[in-house]
């Protein structure tokens, strides 16, 4: 790593890269994040009915994707529109997931929630909203489950990484980085889609970093090029949202896709995530390679 880098991100130390740890593989249910499968997470923005939620678990477990998402809590900018179904979300959650066989990744918003969340979560999320609510990151750490965290969207990357850094203190090594877009000036795209922010953090950070193009777009006809855009990046996976009828939706309906979007979109990808595996292995050959020429260059010293 630049040296530059290890002076910028020296407040962090637990998550950037060292010679003991290069990459962290978070364990979730039978799959692994950050182990070199990308790894596609879909669903509503919000649950709404078990309807809603069952055909849309089913629907993307078939086109690819190996982890359900879907907000219970739901942090909205009015307090007049819907707030999600709580509890009651979460167990269409765990019902979606006996039928459907997905992990669920879910929001928690508040500190009080966090016990109530992680037992019917496979992963918590933390939104962009409360990426600096400190308190809540480190209840979320002390659950035990993976935590996703969402770029805040005005946080410069070293405050994501120090938000990580506190969920790592508490001894939970299970973090997954998502960017999700940020405030710019732009306002003809809902946030401005950091892709710049995932090769970065790819380069100093052993954590997963997962891209959330739907947050990033806010439109779902600019979704699946963003999606490219991530797995050219580097990303680990994708956070994507996905509903039976978006223009229903009870939140971010615009910025879902429907069932034939998100087809097309996985189907779409293919080519990509083919290429990026090329690029995995022959990654992994020269670092082989490197080390073998190291090993010489020692043994030449000597
Ligand atoms: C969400 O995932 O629905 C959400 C509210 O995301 P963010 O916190 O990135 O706005
Ligand atoms: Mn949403």
């Amino acid at each position: 790593m630049r040296q530059d880098w290890q002076e910028r991100f020296a407040e962090t130390p637990g998550v950037l890269k060292s010679a003991r740890r290069q990459r962290t593989v978070v364990p979730v249910l039978d799959l692994e994040i950050g182990g070199g499968e990308f790894v596609t997470m879909a669903g509503p923005c919000s649950v709404e009915t078990e309807f809603q939620l069952l055909a849309t678990a089913e629907h993307v477990r078939r086109a690819g994707a190996r982890i359900l998402r879907g907000g219970a809590f739901k942090p909205r900018s009015s307090p007049y529109s819907f707030q999600g179904l709580g509890l009651e979300g979460l167990k269409m959650l765990a019902h979606a997931r006996d039928e459907s066989g997905l992990a669920i990744v879910t929001e928690v918003m508040s500190e009080r929630d966090v016990p109530m969340v992680a037992e019917y979560a496979d992963i918590l999320q933390i939104g962009t909203r409360s990426m600096e609510n400190y308190s809540l990151l480190e209840a979320a750490a002390r659950s035990g489950r993976p935590v996703l965290l969402k770029r805040g969207m005005m946080a410069t990357i070293a405050e994501l990484l120090r938000s990580a850094e506190f969920i790592l203190n508490q001894g939970n090594p299970n973090v997954i980085l998502c960017e999700r877009g940020i405030r710019t000036f732009e306002t003809a795209t809902r946030n401005t889609f950091d892709a710049g922010a995932i090769v970065l953090l790819k380069q100093i950070s052993h954590l997963p970093v997962i891209a959330d193009p739907s947050h990033a777009a806010g439109y779902s006809d600019l979704v699946p090029s963003l999606a490219r855009v991530a797995v050219a990046a580097g990303a680990d996976g994708l956070l994507v949202e996905v509903h039976p009828n978006p223009e229903k939706a009870w939140s971010d309906g615009g910025q879902s896709l429907d069932f034939a979007g998100f087809d097309e979109m996985m189907e779409d990808l293919e080519p990509w995530l083919a290429l990026r595996e090329l690029e995995c292995t022959r990654h992994a050959r020269r670092d082989s390679r490197r080390e073998t020429v190291d090993v010489r260059a020692m043994e030449t010293v000597r």
